[in-house]
């Protein structure tokens, strides 16, 4: 296959280009002569479609694709090995994208891959120093406006780096495998905050609500490092809330069922997080001990305006009636995204209107949520 691979580029490129193989299944192309990118693109264009097609081999056929990544000389590039990793790094951008495409390199490219490597590094040096914090956003029973659980929220204030928000550094842990490392912390002191928290007359019954990723779903590390955190805080499974993603639904499904499974055998609570956004099927869903639905923020913000939201928020918590699962709406910051919620027969909800995320402490400060007055108030942000 990466001969026939390597005969079409060559019938693809003129006499004078050099194409070599990297190793696996990674090829160079050197062009010269090449006045304008425009011209780069067009034969990238050319290479990309050349290459989309089936490959027969030994009678059986194979699909191929490619991503490409190009870098100008002119560039500033002067060394070879500089330049490689610039077209390594517009690779990347293309695979991201979806691959079967091409990308060119830029400095807004190579800007975002320093902002990345400082992380990495930084996020290495936080987890050794303890520097990971834990912010608490209480999801709020709309019966009473006692707190049902504190959604455990990651933070990062580094001192060099300045506030990193968990949107960025979470998915650089994913994708390094660090996360496995940076959840622990945040568990850990998670449950020291519950601790705290529960001692306070009112809160006794307060449960904490953690984020699991996929990758840690599938660490068979995962549930013996959850049992020693909960006996050296003293806190009982039962008192978690473990929140995953729909996207979960797309790894390797039968140990994350398992890791699922004994989760809730421990006697922790699961939900599913940003309900409504992933692909997972309903039949799907039934593999699962599932407790509560969190309707993703994307909906509740248009419920208040939206006919197509409102309505779809409604069957989402239906469904939820249907099956006994609890439903949280998340990011409420309108009363009147609130009180649809809570008329719709929504249980629960989480937002900047009730709380925004924050510490224990502030928490035991005002107590109980008055939804009575959170529906007075207009908007929050
Ligand atoms: P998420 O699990 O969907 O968490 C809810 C996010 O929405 C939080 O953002 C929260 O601060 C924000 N939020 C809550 N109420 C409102 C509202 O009314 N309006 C608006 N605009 N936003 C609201 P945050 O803290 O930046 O976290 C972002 C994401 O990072 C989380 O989304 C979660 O997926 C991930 N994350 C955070 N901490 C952890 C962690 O310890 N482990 C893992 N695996 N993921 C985490
Ligand atoms: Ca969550
Ligand atoms: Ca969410």
């Amino acid at each position: 296959i990466l001969v026939q691979i390597a005969n079409r580029l060559r019938n693809l490129l003129r006499d004078t280009d050099i194409v070599a193989r990297l190793g696996g299944d990674e090829f160079a192309i050197c062009c010269q002569d090449i006045g304008e990118l425009d011209d780069l693109a067009a034969i990238a264009g050319k290479l990309v479609r050349g290459l989309d097609d089936v490959i027969s081999f030994n009678g059986t056929t194979f699909s191929t694709s490619c991503s490409l990544g190009i870098a100008l000389s002119d560039d500033d590039l002067e060394q070879s090995e500089v330049y490689i990793k610039a077209t390594d790094l517009a690779m990347y951008e293309a695979k991201r994208a979806g691959g079967n495409t091409f990308a060119v390199h830029s400095r807004v490219l190579s800007e975002r891959f320093e902002r990345r490597m400082q992380l990495e590094r930084g996020l290495v040096r936080a987890v050794a120093e303890n520097r990971l914090s834990v912010a608490y956003q209480p999801i709020v029973d709309l019966r009473d406006g006692s707190v049902h659980a504190v959604e455990a929220l990651a933070r990062w204030n580094d001192p060099e780096l300045g506030i990193v928000s968990p949107g960025e550094f979470i998915p650089i842990a994913e994708s390094t495998g660090l996360i496995n490392t940076v959840a622990l912390a945040i568990f850990q002191k998670a449950f020291e905050g519950l601790h705290n928290l529960t001692k306070v007359p009112g809160f006794e019954r307060t449960r904490v609500a953690l984020n699991l990723s996929v990758r840690q779903l599938t660490n068979p590390a995962l549930l013996p490092a959850i049992n020693s955190l909960l006996n050296e805080a003293g806190i009982r499974a039962g008192q978690v809330e473990f929140e995953v993603t729909e996207g979960f639904f797309e790894g390797d499904e039968k140990t994350i069922i398992e890791q699922v499974w004994k989760l809730k055998e421990l006697g922790a609570r699961i939900s599913v997080d940003d309900f409504g956004t992933g692909y997972s099927s309903l039949s799907r869903l039934k593999n699962y001990p599932i407790d509560a639905f969190k309707i993703d923020r994307s909906f509740v913000m248009g419920i208040d305006y939206k006919d197509a939201e409102r309505r779809l928020c409604a069957a989402i918590i239906e469904l939820g009636h249907a099956l006994d699962i609890d439903v949280i709406g998340e990011g409420v910051e309108s009363s009147d995204q609130l009180k649809i919620l809570q008329s719709s027969g929504c249980g629960f909800a989480q937002g900047y209107l009730l709380s925004k995320p924050t510490e224990v402490s502030s928490l035991i400060e005002s107590g109980l949520i008055d939804i009575a007055r959170a529906m007075q108030v207009e908007r929050i942000h």
